[in-house]
């Protein structure tokens, strides 16, 4: 047949690229196709089931990638869940909507992405936000807002699940906190975080199912005659013109598809959407990246950038759970945000002088598990700029989940700003074999000791009335295998062997200055090409205090917006 062409073409539709293929499809002069190696998911219940947290993993619509063994944290892999479906990780997430901390996302500018800051990305966090406003019932239950911070006419359903646990867990979980020093936060998505809060979920309360990003962006505009989901289809990676002086350009993307390989022709752009454990190994299969990497694998450099596919950040998370004395009911949507100094009380400036004594280190430990290829410059004003968030600045230091279910109350954590960084590189000339994944956990002394210390904070939480009532017995890690006064390594050994990622892997195509280690420019644009873009987790060029979701919808609409400017004419 005649070869598929059109306008733009997104690979990857997951959270992000289903944003793009909405916004730029509403330009009716254009063609946009969406390539996504996974399939429809729009009646699947471990997807639609509001309390189904869980049930995908391992199926066949979870990637699940392994990580490298990880030496710094018990010489294990680890596995790495993303979607692969048509609405990407947005249909296998835990639904949490949280966005960030206002000057983490200023930051953003100062490092030298112009246009980039709080107030900028604040309009885009409301256009693609639909917020339900929550029932007296469920503001009872603990659903709180200011209707100032949301969109209430966004395609993105945002709100309270229809059977919250019980009215009196929240004033309970607020007297226990009050007595250890951590206030209540009303609403977390106003660009302030820290705190106790209920937090909304991406949840369609009406229909009682979860709102992922096809649910928003996809199936309600799928009849729009420019608009082609290409499914089932792996992208393996970008084609470039003959000829170029200077800039490369893209004229499509390799594709395999139920009825073998093909090329997909873009006339204007190609937009990688395939998420931060993806969108880079395609840019390196393309020939964007570093040259001592590509070389190996014989793929001819079209772009060379060593910053491709490094800067790799992502959290560990570890879980206490308790016997409940009672029987609940409901999905909980408790968050408590601690500072550090809330976290550490009077230790906090032992701690905040040991870890920046300690960043000049860190980024000679980085630069040097790189080979060079991040900048031990680079690395040093990063470290200084995430210390000053954690220590000036004050921003959350680690998230608590509260899971009251059943007869068990557990609760997960994760350090929300480690320092560890690592990288994600081709491994094969074959773009369908797995690329080596190594996130680097613990790989700093205060990402371990951190990961003990909200441990002892979440332990001493539950000896403090009246939280204390609700509880038996702890019986994960328990009192056998971590005792009542264990030391710091005993807390660590048990972290590091139970631990887990926290599934917010960002950074691998970071939206940074270029001599600074960027990959992206603040037009999300790879540097060296004419038209290709990356628009998802890869580009945040530094971790979040917020889940990420959130934010990557928010972002996602704003770069629609800045494409569509450059292509209609005002
Ligand atoms: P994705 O949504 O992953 O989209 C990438 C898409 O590209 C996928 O559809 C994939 O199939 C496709 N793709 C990949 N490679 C190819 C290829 N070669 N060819 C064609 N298609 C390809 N965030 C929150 O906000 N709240 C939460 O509660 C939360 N919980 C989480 C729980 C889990 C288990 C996980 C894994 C993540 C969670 N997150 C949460 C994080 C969040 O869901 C992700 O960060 C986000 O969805 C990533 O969006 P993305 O656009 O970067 O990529």
């Amino acid at each position: 047949g005649s070869p598929s062409r059109y306008d733009f073409v997104i690979v990857g539709g997951g959270t992000s690229g289903l944003v793009v293929a909405n916004r730029l499809s509403e330009m009716g002069d254009v063609t946009v196709a969406v390539i996504e190696a996974g399939d429809s998911v729009f009646n699947n219940r471990n997807v639609t089931s509001v309390q189904g947290y869980g049930l995908s993993f391992g199926s066949s619509i979870d990637w699940a990638y392994q990580t490298d063994v990880q030496k710094y944290a018990g010489g294990t892999r680890q596995t790495l869940r993303a979607g692969k479906a048509i609405g990407g990780t947005s249909t296998i997430n835990g639904m949490a909507y949280t966005r960030a901390q206002k000057v983490q996302i200023d930051a953003w500018e100062k490092v030298g992405n112009k246009g980039w800051n709080w107030d900028s990305l604040m309009p885009y966090y409301k256009k693609s936000e639909g917020f339900e406003i929550p029932t007296p019932e469920q503001i009872a239950r603990g659903a709180d807002y200011y209707i100032r911070y949301h969109g209430e006419s966004g395609p993105l359903k945002v709100g309270w699940p229809i059977m919250m646990t019980n009215s009196s867990m929240l004033p309970i979980l607020d007297e226990t906190f009050q007595k250890i020093g951590l206030p209540y936060n009303r609403d977390v998505n106003g660009g302030y975080m820290v705190g106790l809060t209920s937090h909304p979920n991406t949840v369609d309360r009406e229909a009682n199912i979860r709102a992922d990003a096809a649910r928003a962006y996809y199936w309600p505009f799928e009849a729009r005659p420019n608009l082609k989901i290409i499914s089932n289809t792996y992208a393996n990676k970008i084609l470039w013109a003959n000829e170029s002086n200077g800039e490369a350009v893209a004229i499509g993307v390799d594709v395999i598809g139920p009825d073998g390989g093909e090329t997909i022709y873009a006339s204007k752009e190609v937009i990688l959407s395939a998420g931060s454990l993806k969108s880079s190994v395609i840019l390196e299969h393309s020939g964007i990246g570093n040259p001592e990497i590509l070389g190996k694998f014989n793929i001819p450099v079209v772009v060379n950038n060593p910053s491709v596919g490094e800067n790799l950040q992502d959290q560990t998370n570890n879980g206490l759970a308790y016997e409940g004395t009672e029987f609940w009911l409901g999905s909980p949507t408790f968050s408590a945000l601690p500072s550090a100094d809330q976290l550490y009380g009077k230790n906090v400036s032992a701690v905040a002088s040991f870890v920046n004594s300690s960043l000049a280190d860190y980024a000679k430990a980085v630069a040097h598990s790189s080979n060079g290829a991040v900048q031990e410059a680079n690395l040093l004003s990063a470290f200084q700029l995430q210390y000053d968030l954690v220590f000036k600045s004050q921003v959350p230091y680690a998230e608590i989940v509260f899971v009251p279910i059943a007869h068990s109350f557990s609760s997960e954590y994760w350090p929300l700003l480690p320092f560890s960084r690592g990288s994600i590189h081709v491994k094969s000339p074959d773009a369908a074999e797995p690329a080596s994944i190594n996130p680097n956990y613990f790989m700093f002394e205060q990402d371990l000791n951190s990961q003990a210390d909200v441990a002892r904070y979440i332990r001493n939480l539950f000896e403090t009335a009246p939280l204390s009532d609700l509880v038996g017995d702890e019986f994960s890690p328990s009192l056998d295998h971590v005792p009542k006064n264990a030391s710091e390594s005993e807390w660590t050994n048990w972290a590091k062997s139970t631990y887990r990622s926290n599934f917010h892997p960002v950074g691998t195509a970071s939206m940074l200055p270029r001599d600074k280690g960027g990959v992206v420019s603040p037009e999300l644009k790879v540097y060296g090409t004419k038209n290709v873009r990356v628009i998802d987790a890869s580009v945040l060029p530094f971790q979040l205090c917020g889940h990420l979701t959130s934010t990557l919808y928010a972002v996602a609409e704003r770069a629609s917006d800045l494409i569509k400017k450059q292509y209609i004419p005002r």
